[in-house]
């Protein structure tokens, strides 16, 4: 005798076969390979696998990047296993936050290194009893996901739907790059309202961006705790970056000038100095060292580079300071711009994408100390 479902299937046979094909698409889950991790592409399957979690109290940490992950991002991660049954980590070069002349089109995209460097996290993460849970997905979405009403541009006028924060986002990073910050604030927004996480990660080593995100969640009332990562760094003391790859060998050992310009200043205010001036003539005294340092060496060997800014800031506004207020403390931070390779040399490392003008980001927080 027939089943019920194949007389059905006779009956109905075109209807049948596409509603079964249509299910086995729906349930083909994409994972790393060699890990439970799933991949979701699309807001509506971040959807479809967040609800049960809600509806199970299960907590879900956030850990946005843009790939190219190095260790700063994977003890991120392992911030939000301790904390989160759930981890997502985002994998999003969002155009948006890079100017019209900035690095997009080089920007490293390492997806199968990145798959592989999560999986061997996540199988760390269930040897060690310390976590609550473990990497559960990676979202790695388009930019026609990301930008359902077509993406606005990177123009400074560009027309569309933008969170924008001012006036953190117009000093320090925001002066050189003014759509950065609404950039980052928009796509924050976005990951946030798709994932719907409890907390949120983010790096200390972006300072102001940090600030962004925690006002963004404060003035918008977004139900999550933002949590900040410590920065990690190589042991010279450069913080670790994506972008390091471009340096190449000759730039690399000199790109250690911005995080000692920093040690020194901040050596002047734990040793009691609080006024802007000796706190950062300190830094300044050691990038002009190290360039006059450099010039005297032959353009095969030399590194040049260009200040773009070293700031004292209050750790809330990101506005200067004159005088470090020991109650509340500030934030010390630098970018400096290490200039293409002078008379490159036959067969030198000139780093990713030939060599183009690096710019550095660094900070170290100044703790109240009353
Ligand atoms: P990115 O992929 O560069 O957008 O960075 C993603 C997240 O990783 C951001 O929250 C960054 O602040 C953080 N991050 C990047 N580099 C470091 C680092 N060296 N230490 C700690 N966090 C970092």
């Amino acid at each position: 005798m027939r089943s019920v479902a194949a007389a059905r299937a006779s009956n109905h046979p075109p209807l049948v076969r596409t509603l079964a094909s249509a299910c086995r698409t729906s349930f083909r889950r994409e994972t790393i390979p060699s890990s439970s991790i799933r991949i979701l592409r699309t807001v509506d399957a971040v959807r479809t696998w967040r609800r049960p979690h809600m509806l199970d109290h299960r907590l879900v940490g956030l850990v946005p990047t843009m790939g190219a992950l190095h260790q700063g991002h994977l003890s991120l991660i392992r911030e939000a296993a301790r904390e989160n049954h759930h981890v997502v980590v985002s994998i999003y070069v969002n155009p948006a936050q890079f100017g019209i002349s900035e690095d997009l089109a080089s920007y490293p995209v390492t997806w199968d290194s990145d798959c592989k460097i999560l999986a061997g996290l996540d199988r760390d993460l269930a040897d060690d009893g310390g976590n609550l849970g473990r990497i559960s997905a990676v979202f790695a979405p388009t930019t026609s996901e990301m930008y359902p009403s077509g993406f606005p541009g990177q123009e400074v006028d560009s027309k569309g739907s933008f969170v924008s924060l001012t006036p953190v986002s117009e000093v320090l990073e925001g002066a050189t790059r003014s759509t950065f910050f609404r950039g980052v604030a928009t796509v924050c927004m976005k990951l946030f309202n798709i994932v719907q996480p409890e907390k949120v990660y983010f790096g200390q080593k972006d300072v102001q961006q940090t600030v962004v995100i925690k006002k963004m969640v404060k003035d918008f009332m977004l139900p999550m705790d933002v949590e900040i990562g410590a920065t990690i760094r190589e042991p010279d003391g450069l913080a670790l970056s994506s972008r390091n790859v471009y340096l190449g060998a000759r730039r690399r050992q000199a790109a250690t000038v911005l995080s000692r310009a920093l040690r020194a200043a901040e050596k002047q205010y734990l040793d009691g100095a609080f006024d802007r001036e000796s706190i950062l003539g300190a830094a300044t005294a050691v990038t002009t060292d190290t360039l006059s340092e450099q010039m005297t060496l032959s353009p095969e060997k030399r590194v040049k580079f260009e200040v773009d800014y070293i700031s004292l800031a209050d750790p809330e506004t990101m506005e200067e300071l004159t005088e470090v207020d020991p109650k509340n403390g500030g934030i010390l931070s630098g970018a400096l711009k290490m200039l293409p390779v002078e008379s490159p040399q036959e067969g030198e490392d000139l780093g990713h994408s030939g060599g183009p003008a690096v710019r550095l980001i660094d900070n170290i927080v100044l703790k109240p100390s009353v």
